[in-house]
């Protein structure tokens, strides 16, 4: 079944009788060549491009819960390439390129809107900064644009200009990036696999693995013993209690990240700003509420929902930057489970097991990254060779120290 505009006139016609389920729900086989552990974004896609792009075959994605039931369901939607550093700048731009294309490519309107982030500045010195970030990604063949204070003000009048501990100095705009709606991501990822042959198992948890020899075999999992030859973890928040059952203690912790909507209001915010002083983003949906977060809640946890002095925070970060933000009521929030690494950079990369392989430590920023990281990951299991974008996400780049510490801030999950 084919997705277009003919298709939805032609069903609106006749009842919507021809709409069917976007996927399959197989039995689990007993053995396949690739196992991909975790149904969410970065999981989905990697079976995606498995099958699509490196032509391979014989693909289950295990998932404990239903798909899109963690972070890919979860987060705030924003996606972007403004990065620095040289092992991440090329990567996220391969992905907003891939996001450029993405609907058209798997056939489903996951609503991919590039309608600008603003990182807002408050001092000269992060106008410096931004200066240096903004050369970086042209460089990379992004696109970077350093607005001062009058630039600002066009685009956002309402915001708290004179702030006198905070005042607003400029900010450095990517117009490509933007926000993409994040389950319908999920969904176009699923269909796309399915229609490819992958078998996408729901209610599956993966409860140990079978390793003989230094080599993987298989999994163990709820639903029983499924072979393979080669797995792929991608369970995020997860990463740390599912790499433990193969011996592996990994350089991540888990935060909670909580996420607010406000109930709906008339359009007033046509992109996606940044509070460069405080922890705090905004963005409004389409069904107008305004979706906003700011930090991870500071200590480790398994839990998805956070706790009240994050609320407070995030709210408070929000009254400083656009004080018009205190006559809207807050609607529902929630929250996800962070895999967040000690570097804040991901880790696409083999493992000491032959045939196991990991992509994890994607912090509170791997929804942008899902299409580059499908890709790659999906480079690595095909290949046994990293992508060119993913060289520097090595798992050993702890044990060498060379870190891709983006925020420079060292070690600390929690300043990330
Ligand atoms: C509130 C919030 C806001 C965010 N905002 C943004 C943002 O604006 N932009 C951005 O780029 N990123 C954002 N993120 C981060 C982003 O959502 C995550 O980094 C990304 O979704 C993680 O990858 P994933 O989609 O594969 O994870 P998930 O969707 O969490 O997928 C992992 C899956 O593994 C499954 N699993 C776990 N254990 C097992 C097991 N033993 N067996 C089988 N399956 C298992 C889980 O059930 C889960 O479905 C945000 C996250 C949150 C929570």
């Amino acid at each position: 079944m084919r997705f277009s505009g003919l298709r939805v006139i032609k069903e609106a016609l006749t009842g919507h009788r021809g709409w069917k389920p976007l996927w399959r729900n197989p039995e689990p086989k007993p053995e396949y060549d690739f196992i991909i552990v975790g149904g969410g974004g970065h999981g989905l896609a990697t079976a995606y491009y498995l099958a699509s792009t490196f032509g391979q075959a014989r693909i289950a994605v295990l998932e404990k819960g239903w798909l899109g039931s963690g972070n890919i369901g979860r987060n705030t939607t924003i996606i972007r390439s403004n990065y620095l550093l040289p092992g991440n700048e090329p990567f996220y731009e391969f992905s907003m390129k891939l996001w450029e294309g993405l609907e058209q490519e798997f056939n489903f309107n996951a609503m991919v809107s590039q309608r600008g982030i603003l990182n807002l500045c408050h001092s000269d010195g992060q106008r410096d900064a931004f200066r240096r970030r903004g050369n970086a990604m042209l460089l990379a063949g992004a696109d970077a644009e350093l607005l001062d204070q009058d630039g600002v003000r066009a685009m956002y009048p309402f915001l708290n200009f004179d702030n006198a501990r905070f005042p607003i100095k400029g900010g450095l705009l990517q117009r490509r990036a933007g926000t993409a709606r994040h389950d319908g991501v999920a969904w176009g990822y699923a269909r796309g696999a399915d229609l490819r042959g992958v078998d996408l198992i729901q209610n599956c948890e993966v409860t140990g693995f079978r390793i003989e020899g230094g080599a993987i075999r298989g999994v163990e999992t709820t639903r029983g013993y499924i072979g393979a030859k080669k797995v792929g973890v991608a369970v995020a928040g997860s990463s740390g209690r599912v790499m433990q059952k193969a011996g592996m203690r990994l350089p991540i912790e888990s935060h909670v990240l909580q996420a607010f909507v406000s109930e709906g209001l008339k359009p007033c915010i046509d992109g996606v700003i940044t509070f460069g002083a405080g922890h705090f983003y905004v963005s409004q949906s389409d069904k107008g509420g305004l979706v906003f977060g700011g930090d991870i809640d500071g200590y480790n946890s398994y839990a998805q929902r956070g706790n009240l002095p994050v609320v407070e925070d995030v709210i408070e970060g929000g009254m400083a930057l656009m004080p018009m933000i205190g006559r809207a009521r807050l609607l529902r929030s929630w929250g996800g489970i962070m895999d967040m690494s000690m570097d804040g950079s991901p880790i696409i990369d083999a493992t000491d097991v032959d045939g196991l392989y990991l992509n994890a430590g994607w912090c509170y920023g791997g929804f942008k990254a899902t299409p580059a990281s499908g890709y790659a990951f999906a480079h690595l299991l095909a290949t046994g060779r990293p992508h060119d974008t993913a060289t520097a996400f090595r798992l050993d780049r702890f044990r060498r120290g060379a870190l891709i510490d983006e925020k420079g801030v060292g070690a600390q999950p929690n300043l990330h």
